[in-house]
């Protein structure tokens, strides 16, 4: 058991002004793994006047001096990989190859990544006798989920670093011992006191807390659709600046010259990577209707190939969903789609056999998806693929746009031509052709209602800056 109740505020462990806890579960078993404390608003007051006493002079360090600190953390984090690793496992119930190979990886990535903008970003520019300066927006509101425990929060860390802004995080509730790693790793790099400090709690009070409290410029959120809006609603109120990272319902058209067995093994491993807990997973693909039986038959073919299992087990491929709440609401989206009429080629309802306890879903597939169905417009946020068809290029662009989101899309084809066509006519912020990896100086964000503003990269630092004209600078 780990019981981790205190805060990290100010540079020091402190416990919280409440007595309340909150139990985190491990997915795989159902046990209970520790406890956090619920946060109280006073700890949210306490950690917010830590973060703003420490802005002025953070945000005037050097470039080199930030430089020199995002690469301290990535060296310490790396000595935790170990920690990370079997943490992001037992609180998410990720395999532990995948939570080494994408979750610990990506985590890291963007630390050093941000040190390497730093080296070539300029925060003046002079336009004749005006100078224009970028500036760190304050202090920051850092709000993130539970389906990347490392990712998620790193990226907003290190560009608010690297922009010279002090933060708040609250981190998910279901997965918070990721991010008590980060601040001893963030302690350990001589981070100084009052630039990170951690409020766990409930969206309910510290989240909310957050979005409403005057003393923070601006808040970067990665989560649902409907608490974006409500947090949203309450920064208006105080005219903070707001970026929302919000769900998708990707689109994946595979072009009609392309290998159909390859192109349902990159369909299925993207649709049920971590469990499908993706915000950019690719939940419809989109196939030329002459070739669905083929794939179809392909998909079914390859499945075996992504086992679901203990994510303890080497072979296994995706682990359980987070919590009941999510097998819950998994199973719901599995019988609408059976209810709508789509054809269920593979999975279905209950638990997988010998999986019974644990969150654990079937890999679900269903064809003759019509893209009006509730399963090809909600996000299900589970290891369920949805198949459309297509007659012709025109038809699968617009398939792929009738959606509310616009976070990411897939193509998948040889033509070049083509592949740009269908690149540049998808309204989503990121377009991935043939299973390319991650790029991490790319931004990441989305159109529509997946959300605005981007991370990662650049422009992901831009986000923590303040645009300020001085006119009439000597030179
Ligand atoms: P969520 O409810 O939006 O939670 C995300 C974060 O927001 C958590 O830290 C949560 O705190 C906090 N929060 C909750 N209510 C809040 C409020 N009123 N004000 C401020 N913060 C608040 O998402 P979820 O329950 O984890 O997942 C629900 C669905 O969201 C998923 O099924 C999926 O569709 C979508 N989702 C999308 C992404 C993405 O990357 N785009 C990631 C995760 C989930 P708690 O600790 O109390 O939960
Ligand atoms: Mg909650």
């Amino acid at each position: 058991m780990r019981s981790h109740l205190k805060h990290f505020i100010n540079g020091e462990w402190v416990a919280s002004t409440g007595s309340e806890t909150i139990n985190v579960i491990n997915p795989a078993t159902e046990e209970v793994i520790g406890q956090i404390s619920n946060g109280t608003e006073e700890d949210l007051d306490k950690a917010v006047a830590a973060a703003r006493a420490a802005f002025p002079s953070f945000s005037q360090t050097s470039k080199q001096e930030r430089i020199d600190l995002l690469n301290r953390i990535a060296d310490e984090y790396e000595k935790r990989k170990d920690d990370i690793v079997e943490m992001i496992t037992q609180e998410l119930g990720a395999p532990l190859k995948m939570s080494y190979k994408m979750h610990y990886n990506m985590g890291l990535s963007h630390f050093r990544q941000a040190a390497k903008e730093l080296e070539t970003f300029e925060f003046s520019e002079r336009r004749g006798s005006t100078l224009i300066r970028k500036e760190a927006i304050g202090v920051s509101g850092l709000i993130t989920p539970w389906n990347f425990p490392t990712n998620q929060t790193s990226t907003k860390l290190a560009s608010a670093f690297a922009a010279g802004s002090t933060v708040i995080l609250k981190p998910s509730e279901l997965t918070p011992y990721a991010a008590i790693i980060l601040a001893e790793v963030f302690e350990a790099a001589g981070l100084p006191k009052g630039v990170f400090n951690l409020v766990n709690g409930s969206g309910e009070i510290v989240g909310n807390g957050i979005s409403s409290h005057p003393d923070i410029d601006f808040v970067s959120f990665t989560g649902s659709g409907a608490v974006g809006q409500k947090i949203s609603e309450n920064a208006a109120k105080t005219v903070k600046r707001v970026a929302l990272e919000l769900g998708g319902k990707s689109p994946l058209i595979v072009l009609d010259d392309y290998d159909v067995k390859k192109a349902a093994k990159m369909a299925v491993a993207n649709v049920l990577t971590n469990s499908g807990q993706v915000c950019t997973a690719a939940t419809r693909t989109l196939i030329p209707k002459s070739k669905k039986d083929e794939f179809v038959k392909a998909v079914k073919e390859v499945l075996p190939q992504f086992p679901v299992g203990d994510p303890r087990d080497e072979k296994t491929y995706y682990g359980p969903l987070v919590s009941e709440k999510q097998y819950d609401r998994v199973q719901e989206y599995i019988k609408k789609g059976q209810s709508e009429g789509a054809t269920l080629v593979a999975g279905g309802t209950g638990k997988p056999e010998g999986l019974e306890k644990g969150y654990y879903v079937k890999p679900t597939v269903f064809a003759d998806v019509k893209n009006d169905m509730i399963i090809a417009q909600e996000e299900i946020f589970g290891p369920v693929m949805s198949i459309l068809t297509y007659e012709n290029l025109d038809e699968a662009i617009e398939i792929a746009n009738d959606t509310i989101y616009g976070l990411a899309g897939y193509v998948i084809g040889e033509d070049e031509v083509t592949v740009d066509r269908v690149a540049s006519s998808i309204r989503a912020g990121r377009i991935t052709v043939n299973q390319a990896p991650a790029d991490f100086s790319a931004p990441f964000g989305g159109y529509k209602q997946s959300g605005f503003g981007r991370e990662w990269g650049d422009y992901g630092i831009e986000e923590y800056l303040e645009i300020k004209a001085v006119v009439g600078m000597p030179s």
